[in-house]
């Protein structure tokens, strides 16, 4: 489906994991894109972001705006499908499959930090390599060696979006056959540097107000959400006059 002219799967939990397990057993080369509101909206006007979004094997709907969004055009999604629950998930499932994994973004020591604690959850979890978010060109290309040499089946890129989406479609042509997958702050959350929102504040779909709460300077980034709310009222009048002048037309 498209809101505001971006894609976005209809898919929820289940069918996002079963569509990740079949990516990784083809071999083929595929990014995952965990889409919200904000990144959506501002998509609209970047040109690059939008062909990653079109390019990708899977566009999840990450948050409560794109399934407010996708209810009100008339394509009621059933979950939201974040980078955080679906990092956590493969992280559960990956040593059942003998999926090899790669954690590449967030601060120094982060992701050590963020794997270390997994294996501690499961010690048969193969996290093959890991690396700081943080590197100039020189580091990059060892850090594409590296990857080539461990050949993860998935690899978890936490560098913030569009930037880290961008990333990955950027330099897929260095990457092995694996299936990479934009995952935000999540790291931070696994190494327990960040927390997650509460289980009431998730249910009652309100995620992006802790994190606002915790983290103010994300206030600026989120000014796209009010404009995502009248661009798609918008929309949605546009599309209902569209309708009522083909049914008008039909009439005698
Ligand atoms: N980050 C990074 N490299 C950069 C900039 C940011 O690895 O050049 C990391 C940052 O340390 C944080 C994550 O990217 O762990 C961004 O988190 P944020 O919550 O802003 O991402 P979102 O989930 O909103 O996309």
């Amino acid at each position: 489906m498209k809101i505001l002219g971006i894609r976005v799967d209809s898919v929820d939990m289940i069918e996002s994991l079963s569509r990740i397990a079949e990516l990784i057993k083809s071999k083929k080369p595929s990014q995952v894109v965990t889409l919200n509101a904000e990144i959506l909206y501002n998509a609209q006007d970047d040109e690059k972001t939008k062909t990653v979004i079109e390019h990708a094997a899977m566009v999840t709907p990450d948050g409560a705006g794109i399934l407010w969004a996708a209810s009100k055009l008339g394509h009621p999604l059933k979950e939201r499908v974040t980078g955080i629950d679906l990092l956590q998930e493969l992280c559960r499932q990956a040593p059942y499959n003998g999926w090899k994994l790669y954690f590449l973004g967030a601060a120094p020591q982060v992701a050590q930090t963020a794997a270390a604690k997994l294996r501690e959850q499961n010690n048969s979890i193969q996290i093959v390599g890991t690396h700081d978010g943080y590197f100039n060109k020189e580091e990059e290309k060892n850090i594409l060696a590296d990857i080539a040499d461990k050949k993860p089946d998935l690899l978890f890129v936490a560098m913030g979006a569009p930037r880290q989406d961008i990333w990955i479609y950027d330099h897929q042509d260095e990457l092995p056959p694996l299936v990479a997958i934009g995952v935000g702050g999540s790291l931070d959350v696994l190494a327990g540097i960040v927390k997650r929102a509460p289980a009431s504040f998730q249910r009652l779909k309100l995620e992006w107000l802790w994190r606002l709460l915790k983290q103010p300077s994300r206030i600026g980034r989120m000014m796209a959400l009010p404009k995502f709310v009248i661009a798609v009222n918008k929309s949605r009048r546009k599309s209902q006059k569209i309708q009522a002048e083909m049914k008008r037309r039909r009439l005698p």
